[in-house]
């Protein structure tokens, strides 16, 4: 039986929970085969036995990706095994927040080396191939706070707003070589990422905020991504802005 993305290579970065670990599974189950990245072997190894199962032939990339060069080398790993790489999900992240007086700068620096270079440097690793085959889609992650800028989410904000306006750029250097860019920017998740947000009152406001909603899931979010990467060549959604219905 064919499926839409039968033969398609994919790459997920953050793959270990969350929105990629669904992403994966629903990139899966759609046909492509499927390669993971993140830095905790044990959840992608517990996920590429799922992935086996849909005959998705997963490849196991353990990298820190707030290395440039990691980044890159997830790429050209995938290349290697598979031949090519076909749909590339920039999706690992985090959500340091803090109000800017008290930041630690180190950890912002964190965040947007892994939020912003980290997406850049793997993309860039990935458009020769693309170009040379006319044939690629990125889709990177941006989120709300992409949008709309909060409170003690200024850093994080900046990485995200940092990821709406280089997928936008990227898209208008490479439509014409037949690589179509997408940008997802999703309302609150519920996921571990809030799990790593260290200012006390920040975190417990936020999980209070979003405990009074009916949060979308990973899976809600993957759906998205594979319904972009599954349209016919000719076309291209650029951007997906989606929130919980209970989120203002
Ligand atoms: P999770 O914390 O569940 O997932 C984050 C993923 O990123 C994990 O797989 C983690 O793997 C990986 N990651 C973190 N640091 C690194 C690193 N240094 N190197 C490699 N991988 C890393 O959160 P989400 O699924 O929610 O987050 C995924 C993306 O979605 C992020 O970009 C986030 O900003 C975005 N987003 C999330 C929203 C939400 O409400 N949850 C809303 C909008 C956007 P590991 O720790 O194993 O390395």
């Amino acid at each position: 039986m064919s499926s839409r993305l039968d033969g398609r290579i994919a790459l997920v970065t953050g793959a270990s929970s969350g929105i990629g670990e669904a992403a994966a599974l629903a990139l899966a189950e759609a046909g492509a085969k499927v390669a993971i990245a993140a830095r905790r072997r044990d959840r992608l190894e517990v996920l590429a036995k799922k992935l086996e199962a849909l005959g998705a032939e997963p490849t196991v990339l353990v990298a820190d990706l707030a290395s440039e060069a990691e980044a890159q080398r997830i790429v050209a790993e995938t290349e290697a095994h598979y031949g090519r790489l076909d749909i590339l999900v920039n999706n690992a992240g985090v959500m340091y927040l803090e109000p800017v007086e008290q930041a630690d700068l180190g950890r912002w620096r964190h965040m947007l080396e892994l939020n912003v270079l980290s997406l850049i440097a793997s993309t860039q690793a990935a458009l020769p191939g693309m170009r040379a085959r006319r044939d690629g889609h990125v889709v990177n992650i941006s989120s709300t706070a992409g949008r709309v800028a909060n409170p003690n989410a200024a850093a994080y904000s900046a990485t995200k707003f940092g990821v709406v306006a280089f997928s936008e750029a990227l898209r208008r250097e490479v439509y014409q070589h037949n690589i179509r860019v997408t940008v997802i920017e999703p309302g609150v998740v519920e996921t571990e990422l809030r799990d790593h947000i260290g200012h006390a009152e920040v975190k417990a406001n936020l999980n209070a905020w979003a405990d009074s909603m009916r949060q979308l899931q990973g899976r809600d979010v993957a759906d998205a991504i594979v319904f972009c990467v599954s349209r016919p060549p000719h076309v291209n959604i650029n951007e997906v802005l989606m929130r919980p219905t209970d989120q203002e």
